[in-house]
């Protein structure tokens, strides 16, 4: 895979990185490259790749993902290890959902290879951009989204494949703090045979209000029951769930087309196997999650995803009242699989599965 490179004409100055790198937050501080790769379908499909300065992209303004909203994207990760190394965690599995996100919203497929080759490109031209400090991580987005200019209604024809990279600092800077989460009445996430198991914008448009909700009334996130019989516990607004009870059973949503298959979702099911729990992926009640809550058959809650890697849910609110999910602090299942995922992605534990994978 022969990557074009265009120079950069002016590198950020090392002083200016270290600064913005010392504290970065999420989502702010960007590197200085980008990874692009065109799509045309009359030129053949995807078209040489492309590694170059950071910069804005012209599109006309009816491009289709402007109108129609043809867009994808993924969330991944590259940590360093101890060597001065870096590492992806399960950047294959992020590779497949991407192109079954690609199939869903009628775009092309991105070749496997293709779509991790540039990951690998883009960090390795922005290694120095690994924030020094504990928990920090290089937070890769690759997306996709539709940039041929025609307003009917029918798949493009024009794509543009992008992997940026955003400096990132430790998620849990003020240490793990239990999430207070809001149950909407009003709003859905995804119905079924829509795009809810899809990494695409849209969802996260839907999701701002019924978000913005939470926050009003003194959650940090909101929680989604199912669109038909709203009654069924789904996910948070970006990350799945996990009931641990006290009987040595776990139960976390299946996967029914309107959950977004996380891979950290995945990669708990197997590591709370290996604990000897009996993981069950079945429906989960909103009323069977208080009632489990208040008479002690609940122990924890715990929400996933690569942001936020593992953190516990403390308190669920709705109209209907408040309930405590254990002493509404961290539990020891949270505190385990937080610890032992963050050692396996930066190379502390022996990695069994083959899901560390090196720069
Ligand atoms: C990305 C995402 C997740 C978490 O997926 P991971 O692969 O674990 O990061 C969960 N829910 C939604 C809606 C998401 O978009």
């Amino acid at each position: 895979m022969k990557f074009t490179k265009l120079p950069h004409p002016s590198p950020t100055p090392d002083d200016v990185r270290a600064a913005a790198i010392a504290d970065p937050g999420f989502g702010k501080v960007f590197t200085d490259h980008m990874v692009t790769i065109d799509y045309d379908e009359a030129k053949g499909g995807w078209q040489t790749p492309v590694i170059g300065p950071r910069q804005a992209i012209p599109l006309d303004p009816a491009a289709s993902v402007l109108h129609y909203a043809q867009e994808i994207f993924e969330g991944m990760k590259a940590f360093p290890h101890a060597d001065g190394g870096l590492a992806l965690f399960r950047p294959e599995a992020n590779a497949r959902r991407f192109n079954a996100s690609a199939r869903r919203m009628a775009m092309p497929e991105i070749p496997e290879d293709l779509f991790l080759a540039a990951v690998r490109e883009a960090v390795n031209a922005d290694a120095d951009w690994m924030p020094q400090v504990e928990g920090g991580s290089l937070y890769i987005r690759p997306f996709m989204f539709a940039s041929e200019a025609f307003l009917g209604v029918r798949p493009a024809k024009q794509y543009k494949f992008v992997v940026i990279l955003v400096s990132s600092g430790n998620y849990f800077k003020n240490g793990v703090n239990p999430v207070k989460i809001w149950v909407s009445q009003d709003y859905v996430r995804a119905a079924p045979g829509g795009t809810g198991a899809a990494k695409t914008g849209g969802n996260y448009a839907a999701s701002l209000v019924p978000q913005a909700e939470a926050i009003t009334h003194g959650c940090d996130q909101v929680v989604f029951l199912d669109a038909v019989e709203h009654k069924w516990v789904e996910e948070l607004g970006g990350m799945n769930l996990f009931f641990i009870r006290a009987d040595g059973s776990v139960i976390t949503p299946q996967l029914t087309g309107t959950i977004l298959p996380g891979i950290t979702r995945d990669s708990l099911i197997a590591m709370l196997r290996e604990e000897g729990l009996d993981v069950r992926e079945e429906p989960y009640s909103i009323s069977q999650w208080r009632e489990e809550a208040e008479n002690g058959t609940l122990l924890e809650t715990l929400a996933c995803g690569t942001a936020a890697v593992v953190t516990p849910v403390g308190t669920v609110a709705s109209p209907a009242g408040e309930f405590t999910i254990g002493t509404g602090g961290i539990g020891q299942m949270a505190t385990k699989m937080r610890e032992r995922l963050v050692d396996l992605q930066h190379g502390r534990l022996e990695d069994k599965h083959g899901w560390v994978m090196r720069v």
